[in-house]
Order: structure tokens, then sequence, then C-alpha cells
């Protein structure tokens, strides 16, 4: 087996060891993982085996992410095996018959962040790094303070400040990282982190960083196996800095080499309006990203000059995906029907069914394939914004799924009155439970 960081430019091989580049041409690097041979059967048996390292969603199947780590390098946190739902409410608004959404907000952290940060981590175990650092719009970030942390390594996270979700920003500093406020946007916080890290020794664990990638494409193994091993059509995922977008498609390309599955999904990766450079590519068929301002409310994807866009238009092209874009209020509809059928996420992961939903509407997806949306955060990262919906205080949001809290006197009479007048429009639907029934 043999393990070599090739650059995505040039093409020059590198031994693995803690670069980030290509030592000739400054290009992003790619791990390539030669000769490796694992079975279904294999994979599945592995599902029963307690509390080992195999029983990470990421770390089973670690032959395809990182076979040269020694087990006792490894620094888990149980991440992955996260659930995969249906829901009819879901498929109703979507359109989409049979559409699971799968749901990364489950992970230790609460985002998929934390496979890639496993083996991130894990790597900087291997080789003997003292500090750790990464540029965030938060789930990075949280699952940075807390990887390092279990492995005893000091972080240091940069943050573009006034832009981080409240759940987020107050994980990392608890975990412990270090926080630098940045006075810019996300695209700033890359740009200086990179810079910090070259000047200061810090081991930088943004998904530049080609082990970060590695992990994530287990969201995509464990997904399929998930499904018995049957490819979903499409896999639709929100697109930011494109690191996932990136993954995915590399999983996907590996598991087809494999011989474990034998048709390729196609990837749908989604944008918000207000941060889409790379759906401006794809549409346009620019050669490089235009680097754009970003705007949305969906902050762990406003990012305008993503890092990883030529391994995620590579992706796009090897699963003849597709690049879409959403408005915010697609996005809060969707996360609203996300929510209230009980499953819940944080905003940028609702861009997932908005972006199926249009499809679906443009019949790009077609009646009867099969989709399945990725979830990448959990709900509970932006209480803010989801607050601020169900009391329709968001500027330029429509709360068309709006559920306001009821101000009633502690006085029975006055809270059966209330019911009484307001059983109608109580957000309960047509089931068999009335309002005063419940009472
Ligand atoms: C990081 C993140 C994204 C975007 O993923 P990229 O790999 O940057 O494209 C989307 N949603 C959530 C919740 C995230 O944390
Ligand atoms: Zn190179």
């Amino acid at each position: 087996m043999a393990v070599s960081l090739v650059c995505v430019e040039c093409g020059r091989e590198h031994e693995p060891s803690g670069i980030w580049r290509c030592e000739g041409c400054s290009g992003m690097l790619e791990v390539r993982i030669s000769e490796v041979e694992i079975s279904r059967e294999e994979l599945d048996a592995r599902l029963s085996y307690g509390n080992t390292h195999y029983s990470s969603g990421v770390w089973r199947y670690k032959e395809l992410i990182h076979p040269l780590i020694e087990e006792k390098m490894i620094v888990s946190r149980h991440e992955g095996n996260t659930g995969l739902y249906t829901h009819s409410r879901v498929s109703e608004f979507s359109g989409i018959k049979e559409l699971y959404m799968k749901h990364e907000g489950e992970n230790p952290t609460g985002s998929f962040k934390d496979r890639g940060m496993t083996v991130g981590i894990s790597e900087a175990v291997r080789l003997g790094s003292r500090y750790v650092g990464c540029a965030s719009t938060g789930n990075t970030s949280s699952s940075l303070a807390s990887y390092a942390s279990v492995a005893g390594i000091s972080s240091v996270v940069f943050v573009p400040s006034g832009k981080i979700a409240l759940g987020k920003l107050s994980q990392t500093l608890a975990y412990g990282a270090k926080a630098i406020q940045i006075n810019g946007n996300f695209d700033d916080a890359m740009r200086l982190v990179q810079e910090a890290a070259e000047r200061l020794g810090i081991y930088l664990l943004n998904s530049i960083n080609p082990w970060r990638i590695e992990g994530q494409k287990a969201m995509a193994f464990e997904l399929i196996q998930q499904l018995g091993w049957e490819s979903p059509d499409w896999i639709c995922l929100p697109a930011g800095n494109l690191g996932n977008t990136s993954a995915v498609g590399k999983a996907l390309s590996e598991l087809v080499g494999l011989g474990l599955i034998e048709d390729m999904p196609r990837i749908a990766a989604v944008q918000a309006d207000g941060a889409s450079p790379f759906y401006n590519m794809w549409k346009n068929g620019y050669s490089e990203i235009r680097p754009v301002e970003p705007h949305t409310l969906a902050t762990a994807i406003s990012i305008g000059n993503p890092v990883s866009w030529k391994k995620a238009m590579k992706s796009i092209k090897d699963t003849n995906g597709v690049v879409e874009r959403v408005t915010d209020q697609e996005i809060l509809d969707a996360k609203a029907v996300i929510d209230s059928s009980g499953i819940g996420c944080e905003p940028a992961s609702a861009a997932s069914l908005a972006g199926a939903k249009r499809l679906r509407s443009a019949n790009i997806i077609k009646e009867g394939e099969s989709v399945a949306c990725i979830l990448t955060g959990s709900m509970l990262k932006d209480p803010e914004i989801t607050l601020n919906y169900h009391m329709s205080r968001l500027d330029g949001i429509d709360a068309r799924h709006m559920n306001a809290p009821i101000a009633v006197e502690a006085d029975i009479d006055k809270i059966v009155e209330v019911f009484g007048k307001n059983a109608k429009e109580l957000p309960l639907d047509k089931g068999e439970v009335t309002p005063l029934e419940i009472l």
C-alpha cells in the first residue's frame, strides 16, 4: 500500500509530511492511496466491532482514508454513525418521494466537520505538532477546538467578527481554543491564518489540508453503506468553501473504482444566492473562480472565495453533477420544514433541501429519482436565526412557517380562553388530536 500527497496542479508527488501545498508550484495537494482492497462484507462486519476505532463512522474505512496511521495515534470521538431519515412532510415539500436526510449534525460537536477533524488531528499527533489552527465560519473551529483538546494539543482559530453563529463561538471558547476575531469576513480570516501558520509553525487544519478531505469522504461511504451499497440517484449538499463537495466526489469515484458501488450518484452542490461564486463559474463556464463579497444568513456557507474550487469542479465533472443556488428565503423555508418535521438543522444545511426542491421543479431531478440531502449541522448551532425567524424578526424574510410563543397570564381560565380563540391558528397539522383535546 502506497500513500502520497499529489499536487492537483502539476502532479508532483510528495511523501506524507506536514505540508499542505505543493513544494514545486504551491498547488493544493490530495491524498493518493494505491493498492487498497476492501469488501462490502468486511466493512459490514465492522459495524459490530463494539468500542474499537472501527465503531467510528470514519475509522471503519481506515484503509480508504489513512492507512498509515497507527491505532494508538487515532484521536476519535466516535464521530459519524449519523442517522438517515425520511419524512413525508419533507418529501411533500420537495416533490421528491424517495428523499433521505443524512444528519451530520449528529456528530460529536454538531457538524460534519468532525469527520475531517478526527483525521486531521490524528495526523497532527503522528507528525508531533504542538499547535494547530484554522480559519472558520464556526463549525470547523468548534471541531478543531474539541479534537485538539482531546489530543492535548493547543489550538487557535481565526473567525470573522460578528459573522459566526452563537452556538459555534461559545463551543469554540468552551473547548479551549484561542480565538482570534478578525475584523473582516471568512475569506480574510482564511488568508491570514495561512500566513500565520507559516510564520508561527502552526499545523493548518482547514479543508485546504488534504487529510481533512480524506475524513470527510467517510460521510459518503457511510451513506452508501446505510443504503445497503445501493447508490442514490443524487446527493445534494450545501457548498461554501467546497471541501465537502470535493470530498464527496473523491469518495464516490473511489467507491466506483473499488467496485463497492455500480452506479455513480450525481452531486448537486447548492450555494446561497449571496455567496455563489462556484455557481457562477459552473453556469458561465469560467476557467477560474471569480470571488464575490458574500452575503447570506446561512453563515456556514457565507464564503466568497472558496479554497477548494478546483477539486470541487472535478467532483461535479466526475459525477455528472450540477451546481444550484437558492435564496435565503428558500433556505429558511426549507429549514422550517425540516425543523417542524422534528429533525431540525442549521440554516446552511437546509440549502441542500432547498436546492433539491428547485432541481425537482426544473425537472433536473426526474420523477422517481432518489435523493440524499446532507444536513451538515445541528439545529442548536444557530439559535438566534431560528428564534428570530419564529418571532418574524428577520429583515426581508417572510416567516411562512412561523411558530411564535404565545404570552398568557398565569391563569388557567386565560389559558383555556387562548386555546378556544386561537385553536384554528395553532400550528398543528390536520391530525386527529385537536388542541383542546390535548388540554
Ligand atoms: C462547513 C459547512 C458547510 C460548507 O461546507 P464546505 O466544505 O465549506 O463547502 C455547510 N454547512 C455547514 C453546517 C458547515 O459547517
Ligand atoms: Zn505542484
